[in-house]
């Protein structure tokens, strides 16, 4: 795909999905694609190689927390992979301040070094495991909001963001389809580890052809603190999810 193909590819998906897109975004995913898809050819980065499914796929995708997600927020996106949503969500939400963070060093250095490129100043990736770094004193109950894509079953993802989020701020975890039986799973859990009130929506994404892929967010308010013996060794929680 030429640059000019890609971004009016990108327009138009943006548009059919409801989002605005201005071209310095535009602009700024193309130079993230043609990034992304090189370094994949030596590092396992994404399994979504057609330019117009990445568009869709990861970058709308990305953009579906971002009504969730309040002016200023700090920000933190627990195994972001190759930056997903943190990169999407840096670009269209400069006001947001954002940690990237993820269990494999080799992703962290390529993410900080593309947001770096980007110019995104507000972006900072940090290696390691979500479940030790929630124990630190820099990051624990010390964000807005935890978004979470892709990462783990949804009794174990709470365990490892919940920690994360200041009282009275939010998880987001992005599911790809319905996620009632895992929410319901999930609700001691939840409660254990200070969540509260917890909603699902459901946002859509609609492809060039006009046919649907569904997701849902899972919406959890945090209110209470995380008891210190929470998040456990990452061995336990995998074990016996709460
Ligand atoms: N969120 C990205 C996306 O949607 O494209 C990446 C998804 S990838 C399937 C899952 C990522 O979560 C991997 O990069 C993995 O290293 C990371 N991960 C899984 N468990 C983790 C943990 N306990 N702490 C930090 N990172 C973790």
């Amino acid at each position: 795909m030429t640059e000019q193909e890609f971004m009016e590819a990108c327009e138009r998906s943006f548009a059919q999905n409801h989002f605005a897109c201005s071209a310095k975004q535009a602009k700024q995913l193309y130079v993230l694609t043609c990034r992304m898809l090189e370094v994949n050819k030596s590092m396992n980065l994404t399994a979504i190689t057609d330019e117009k499914e990445v568009i869709l796929r990861h970058y709308v995708d990305s953009l579906t927390v971002s009504a969730h997600i309040p002016q200023h927020a700090r920000v933190i996106d627990v195994g972001c992979g190759a930056g997903f949503p943190s990169l999407p969500l840096a670009i269209f939400r400069p006001d947001l301040t954002i940690l990237s963070l993820d269990g494999t060093a080799k992703r962290i250095a390529y993410v900080a070094e593309t947001a770096r490129l980007l110019g995104l100043e507000r972006l900072e990736a940090v290696a390691g495991r979500a479940e030790e770094l929630a124990n630190s004193s820099a990051y624990r109950e010390s964000f807005d909001v935890a978004t979470a894509r892709a990462v783990a079953s949804f009794p174990i993802l709470c365990e490892l963001c919940l920690p994360f989020v200041r009282v009275g701020g939010q998880m987001i975890a992005m599911k790809s389809q319905q996620a009632t039986e895992e929410l319901m799973a999930a609700k001691h859990g939840i409660s254990l580890c200070g969540g509260g009130n917890t909603t699902a929506v459901s946002c859509d994404l609609v492809s060039d052809s006009s046919e649907i892929e569904h997701r849902t967010l899972i919406l959890i308010k945090k209110i209470e603190e995380t008891p210190k013996k929470y998040p456990r060794h990452f061995s336990k929680i995998s074990k016996k999810p709460l």
